[in-house]
C-alpha cells in the first residue's frame, strides 16, 4: 500500500512511522509512506500556506491551492472517478465520519491512500468538497492539527494489510474486530474473535505475583473452559465500559446465557 501524508508539518512523522509494526511493515515493503510538506507547494517568497477566513473570524484556514497542487503530482484519480477504484483521499477532520476498525478494515483494502491534515481553524472547504473522497474524524474533540490523527489511521491500517503482523490471526481476534466468515464461529484452540466486541483480558507468567492471581481456568488447559471465560470476560468488559457496543454483536446462544448469568436477566 502507498500511503502519501500532506501537512505543513513533515518532521511531525519522525517518530510515529519509525517503530514496531509500521517500520517493519515499511522495510517490507509492505506499506511506502511519504511526507510530503505542503509549503512546498507555495509560491510566493513566505511560502504561505494559510490565508484569512471570508467573512471575518478568528483564526486562519488552510489555502486550496497546494493542496490541490500537491494531490496533482501523486498519481491519483479525480474524485467523481475514484469510487470503485483502490485508491481514497482522506481530509482528517474533526467534522469528518468517526473512524473506527471497520473502515481500517477497508482502507486496507486499498493501494493507495491520501491524508490530508489540516491545522489552524480548519482546511478551505473546497478540500472536502471537489478533492476527498471522505472526511473522517478519530474521536469527539478537537485536536490542533490532522497530524495525529493521520498517524492513527496509518498505524490502525498498516497492521492490517496480510503479513504485517506475524501471526495474522491476531488481529481477527481483537476488540472491535466482526467476527468473519473465515473464522471458525468459536475460533481455533480456546481462542475467540470478539466478534465486536472489547478483546478478553490477556495474562502472562508469572502465574502468582505480589499475591495476584491468574484466573484458574486460563490455567486449566480446559480449551472449552478457556474459550467459555475469554468470552464471558469480554461480554462483562464491554457491557462495563461500552454497553453500546453490545447491540451491534450477533450474540449466539451460548452468548445469551452468559449474558443473562452476568446481568442476572434474561436476554
Ligand atoms: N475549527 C475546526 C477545528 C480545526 S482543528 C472545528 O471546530 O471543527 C485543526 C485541524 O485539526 C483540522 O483541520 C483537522 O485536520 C484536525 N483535527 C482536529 N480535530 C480532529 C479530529 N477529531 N479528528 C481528526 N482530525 C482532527
Amino acid at each position: 500500500m502507498k500511503i502519501d501524508i500532506l501537512t505543513i508539518f513533515p518532521d511531525f512523522f519522525r517518530g510515529p512511522l519509525d517503530f514496531g509494526i509500521v517500520r517493519r511493515a515499511r522495510e517490507a515493503g509492505l506499506a511506502e509512506i511519504a511526507v510530503h510538506d505542503l509549503r512546498a507547494f507555495a509560491h510566493d517568497r513566505h511560502r504561505t500556506v494559510d490565508d484569512r477566513p471570508f467573512g471575518g473570524g478568528e483564526g486562519m484556514v488552510l489555502k486550496p491551492e497546494p493542496i490541490f497542487e500537491c494531490i496533482e503530482t501523486l498519481n491519483v484519480v479525480p474524485r467523481e472517478q475514484r469510487a470503485g477504484t483502490k485508491q481514497t483521499v482522506i481530509l482528517l477532520s474533526a467534522q469528518g465520519k468517526c473512524f473506527d476498525q471497520t473502515e481500517a478494515s477497508e482502507i486496507a483494502q486499498l493501494d493507495h491512500v491520501v491524508l490530508i491534515c489540516g491545522r489552524y481553524e480548519g482546511v478551505d472547504e473546497r478540500v472536502g468538497e471537489f478533492l476527498a473522497d471522505r472526511e473522517l474524524s478519530i474521536g469527539d474533540y478537537v485536536l490542533s492539527g490532522g497530524e495525529l490523527g493521520a498517524a492513527v489511521i496509518v498505524d490502525t491500517t498498516t497492521r492490517l494489510i496480510p503479513g504485517a503482523v506475524g501471526n495474522e490471526a491476531s488481529t481477527r481476534q481483537e476488540s472491535f474486530t466482526a467476527r468473519t466468515e473465515s473464522l471458525p464461529t468459536d475460533g481455533p484452540d480456546s481462542t475467540c474473535s470478539s466478534g465486536g466486541l472489547l478483546d478478553y483480558p490477556h495474562y502472562t507468567r508469572p502465574a502468582e505475583f505480589r499475591g495476584m492471581s491468574v484466573p484458574e481456568a486460563l490455567l486449566s488447559g480446559n480449551h472449552d473452559e478457556i474459550r467459555r471465560w475469554r468470552r464471558r470476560t469480554a461480554l462483562e468488559k464491554t457491557l462495563r465500559n461500552r454497553p453500546d457496543l453490545v447491540n451491534w454483536v450477533a450474540l449466539n446462544e451460548e452468548d445469551k446465557k452468559l449474558l443473562a448469568q452476568i446481568t442476572g436477566k434474561e436476554i
